[in-house]
């Protein structure tokens, strides 16, 4: 594993997101003398808050899976995770709620969710459904240690016997063609392969290796903090503080000190310098190259991004019975869906939305009575639409959304909102997201492992990335382990 040459004493880490977090957590715990420099008041970035007339926000994540990975993250500075968030199972893990008017609960409990699937679709798509779990535990097994959390230099690095196991199973085959293999019922072909969206890849263009993200939502476990998932943010912040990290909050860095051929410090927009033996960088990384280093790979300039998404926030004092914490609703169209929004640029004509009631789960969230409703709906990237999210659209676009869940059982939806506040791929492109996606480069194969945007920089020695924008990619999970590798490229140890 290549390491950053030089001192590795003072370690300055630009931005607070969770990936920022989690790496000043495990520098800590290796006795580095860590600072973090956050623009915003609060910490967390994509995981934030908005408060709105009482109401309490997520931002970003609503869907939080493999919370041993903030275990280990406080475990780097001996904190417990029950001592800093009181977490819960989602039970369902989602509703999936489909065009002709069927549902189907997605339940962690393997037992279960034969069950409820033996119930929709009948005892062979359960039969079915369990071969699928083994499948991608099975390659979850293959890829955990050796690809996902491992700092990877080179293509080379990949050849190991998991390399061959991962082919012999079909990781390289499409998503859409492995897991059809496994189902026959087009629902559960949806609930199986929808999340390569997250990736940011339509499920048949994204390749079978995916299918753990299937595993990882469905099948390991969906969870919730008292809070909120920015909860999460504030226990990581919380402990790194307790640590000695210094936290330092809306201070915004300009550029990095670069001096000799190293980077010596941070300049922030206050025009204070910050001396540092190391510089991480947590912004969204083409964006960290762009404005605060002095160069940009050309190849950088040709990344693929992820589709966006317009995120409407919603206090209403109407309650929905049908629904559960997390809810899919499909529409009719599936593959098309998918072209509209990463290959035309479109908006979606029948859309399949997400929309998560976070107030099941957690009634301090809004004011007495109230709810709250976070709708997801996937919108292509600046990149690549083929239209401007003037405040119009944008206002025209939130109706719509409201317009369609109305028609799919939402009644009277619009009349019971008291608070909302749409979020476009404009807004993301002005919090610093490159193309207006909060979803980071798309994993596609040359966009993923060692071929991702390297989390050390290729000239200064002593920069380090961390984020969605590096190895491994995008989303909670991810995002925490970003941080131990590029604290793994200072220690040079490996845990
Ligand atoms: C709408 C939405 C829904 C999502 N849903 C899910 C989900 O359900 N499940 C899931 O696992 N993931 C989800 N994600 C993805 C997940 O939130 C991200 O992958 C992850 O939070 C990114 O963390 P990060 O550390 O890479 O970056 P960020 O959170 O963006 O952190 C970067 C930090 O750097 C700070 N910063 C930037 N520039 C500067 C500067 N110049 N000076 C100082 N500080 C600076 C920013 O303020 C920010 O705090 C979602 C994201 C969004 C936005």
């Amino acid at each position: 594993m290549r390491t950053v040459s030089g001192r590795t004493d003072r370690v300055v880490i630009v931005g607070a997101g969770l990936g920022g977090l989690s790496c000043a957590l495990h520098l800590a715990g290796s006795g580095r003398e860590v600072t973090v420099l956050e623009r915003e008041p609060v910490p967390g970035g994509r995981a934030g808050r908005l408060t709105l007339g009482g109401y309490e926000f997520d931002t970003g994540p609503t869907v939080l899976t493999m919370p041993d990975l903030i275990a280990e993250a406080l475990d780097a500075v001996g904190e417990d995770l029950s001592d800093w968030l009181d977490l819960t199972p989602v039970d369902p893990a989602y509703r999936a709620h489909f065009h002709d008017g069927s549902t189907l609960d997605v339940i962690s409990d393997t037992t279960r969710m034969a069950g409820e699937i033996s119930r929709v679709c009948g005892p062979r798509e359960a039969d079915n459904y369990l071969r699928f779990v083994d499948y991608a535990r099975h390659l979850w097994q293959l890829e955990r240690h050796d690809f996902i959390d491992r700092n990877l230099d080179a293509p080379r690095d990949l050849l190991t016997g998991n390399l061959l196991r991962l082919i012999a199973a079909g990781g390289f085959r499409r998503l859409q063609t492995k897991v059809n293999q496994f189902f026959r019922d087009p629902r559960t072909r949806r609930i199986f392969s929808f999340q390569s969206l997250y990736a940011g890849v339509a499920p048949h263009d994204a390749l079978a290796l995916y299918a753990v993200i299937s595993y990882l939502d469905a099948v390991a476990g969906v969870y919730f903090p008292r809070g909120g998932i920015h909860a999460v943010s504030r226990a990581l912040a919380g402990a790194a503080e307790k640590a000695g990290v210094r936290l330092r909050y809306s201070t915004a860095v300009a550029s990095v000190d670069v001096a000799g051929g190293r980077a010596v410090g941070v300049i922030t927009e206050g025009g204070e310098r910050i001396p540092a033996d190391v510089v991480i960088l947590n912004p969204d990384l083409p964006i960290a190259y762009r404005d605060l280093l002095p160069d940009t790979p050309r190849r950088l300039n040709r990344l693929r991004h992820s589709p966006s998404a317009v995120v409407l926030h919603i206090g209403s004092n109407l309650r929905y019975e049908k629904i559960a914490h997390h809810n899919i609703h499909f529409g009719r169209s599936w593959r098309g869906t998918f072209d509209e929004v990463i290959r035309k640029g479109q908006l979606m004509s029948d859309p399949s939305l997400l929309v998560s009631n976070p107030t099941r789960s957690d009634r301090t969230l809004a004011p007495p009575g109230r709810e709250i409703y976070y709708v997801l709906a996937p919108a292509p990237n600046l990149a690549t639409a083929t239209f401007d999210w003037s405040e119009r659209v944008a206002r025209e676009y939130a109706g719509e959304l409201v317009a369609t869940l109305e028609a799919r059982g939402y009644y009277d939806f619009g009349a019971g909102i008291e608070m909302s506040r749409v979020v476009t791929p404009v807004d993301w492109a002005a919090a610093g997201m490159a193309a207006g996606t909060p979803f980071a480069a798309a994993h596609t194969l040359r966009q993923t492992g060692p071929f991702r945007p390297a989390n050390l920089h290729p000239t200064l020695p002593n920069v380090v990335f961390v984020g969605s924008g590096t190895q491994p990619g995008v989303g909670v999970p991810m995002v925490l382990i970003s941080g131990k590798l590029a604290a793994q490229r200072i220690t040079g140890t490996v845990s």
